[in-house]
């Protein structure tokens, strides 16, 4: 199944195979007496959130505009919202969806308990959902929100002030910190185009005024290259990182979940931020728990509640006489990471070479996962996925 397009691990398309193309399926239909939306699968998150802010409502999605719905919310999803009002999962209310026998079936807490439960998180395994229905909350249409760059030779002080600072934020606050290679973005001084950087990107749930002072810590930080906080419309800042997210990359992803952000774990991945392979790689460690964190981790499939940081490798290139140099880089952080990370990850997330993580990642859900997928598809019709194997 075809939806955004978006999955790193190309699970999209296949060799030898059906592809069932929904990207044209873009509806998304908003109730604002009920703050509901019934959405398609081909929709992107931009198609989302513009029709959803036409009324002042979000709910919350991932950072690039351009991801598909469908993909991220039935691996979870994550975003500068979950915070505030939880995964993208824990605002599904019910899901239309095909299964492997060709019957069409709704899901939700009331009818097929068992699917809807494996589909918030179980990652599109257990059928073609033909449609969404969101709750919605009220946001924006302004939020505070955008960047603090720093040089990357200060991270070493402001990592761990980040991570203190991110602790002990409110629910509406999130920080990502992200380090690579600075783009050529308007606000920063050319001198510092191409240079290794650290950028705190934070986005604040809630009113502005309120959102200026849970911010105030962040901004005290070191001397920043730039400081552009300020309210943008939600539609612009969910936008905000699509221009350095365009189609046609080489991509390759190693992710790690953090409880908490241990100092050895900093020291990697500064010593990986000193030597990134190309100019468009980049580490970045999402700031996630708060609402999400408040759900028991067998609500759902998705298990890993007690996240409280995402760190990614996010290697991205374009020829492909680096992939041996970007892989390799990816993995050594991986590796490098690993006796610091919480053992869970997210499955949207992974690269086509993870299979034998998949079970881990699921952790304790996994076996009812898998007696789940025995039900509703036996024969593995639904494979081109991080596959959850059926029980027999
Ligand atoms: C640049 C970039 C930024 C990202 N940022 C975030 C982020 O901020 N937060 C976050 O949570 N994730 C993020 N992701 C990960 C994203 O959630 C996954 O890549 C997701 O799978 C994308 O969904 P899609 O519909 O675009 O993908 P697709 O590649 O179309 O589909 C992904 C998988 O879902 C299956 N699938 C798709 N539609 C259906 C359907 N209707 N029924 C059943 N199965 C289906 C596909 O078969 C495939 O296995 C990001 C990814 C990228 C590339």
């Amino acid at each position: 199944m075809r939806a955004g397009g978006h999955n790193i691990a190309g699970n999209a398309v296949c060799d030898g195979g059906l592809l069932i193309d929904l990207s044209l399926m873009k509806s998304v239909r908003v109730d604002p007496t009920s703050l509901t939306a019934r959405v398609e699968p081909g929709a992107t998150l931009a198609d989302f959130d513009r029709e959803a802010q036409t009324f002042g409502l979000a709910t919350p999605l991932g950072i690039n505009s351009t991801t598909g719905v469908a993909g991220l919310t039935l691996g979870g999803g994550f975003g500068w919202t979950t915070r505030k009002f939880g995964l993208t999962i824990d605002n599904l209310i019910s899901a239309d969806v095909v299964t492997a026998d060709a019957k069409l079936v709704r899901a939700s807490e009331r009818e097929h308990q068992d699917l809807f439960w494996a589909l918030r998180g179980g990652g599109g395994n257990f059928g073609v959902v033909t449609s969404f229905e969101f709750r919605l909350h009220r946001l924006g249409p302004d939020v505070l929100s955008g960047l603090v760059v720093h040089p990357l030779d200060r991270a070493g002080e402001l990592l761990p002030a980040f991570r203190r600072i991110a602790n002990e934020a409110p629910d509406e606050l999130t920080i990502w910190a992200v380090m690579r290679k600075a783009p050529p973005l308007p606000f920063l001084p050319p001198e510092w185009h191409g240079k290794e950087v650290l950028i705190f990107a934070a986005c604040y749930a809630g009113g502005i005024k309120e959102g200026e002072e849970a911010v105030k810590p962040l901004r005290a930080l070191g001397s920043p290259i730039a400081d552009v906080i300020s309210p943008h419309p939600f539609t612009a800042w969910q936008a905000a990182f699509d221009p350095l997210l365009t189609p046609g990359a080489r991509n390759y992803w190693k992710s790690h979940d953090f409880t908490d952000l241990a100092d050895g774990a900093i020291n990697v991945i500064l010593d990986a931020a000193r030597t990134l392979p190309s100019p468009e790689c980049e580490v970045f460690i999402a700031h996630v728990g708060g609402a999400m964190a408040r759900v028991a981790g067998n609500t759902t499939a998705w298990a890993n509640r007690d996240a409280h940081f995402v760190m990614n490798a996010h290697t991205r290139w374009h020829d492909e006489a680096q992939d041996s140099a970007c892989i390799t880089w990816a993995r050594w952080l991986f590796e490098a990471t690993a006796p610091f990370a919480a053992g869970s990850a997210y499955v949207n997330f992974m690269p086509d070479d993870e299979n034998d993580r998949i079970e881990k990642a699921y952790g304790a859900n996994y076996r009812r996962l898998s007696e789940i997928k025995g039900r509703y598809d036996p024969e593995n019709l639904f494979r081109m996925k991080q596959n959850i194997r059926p029980a027999r």
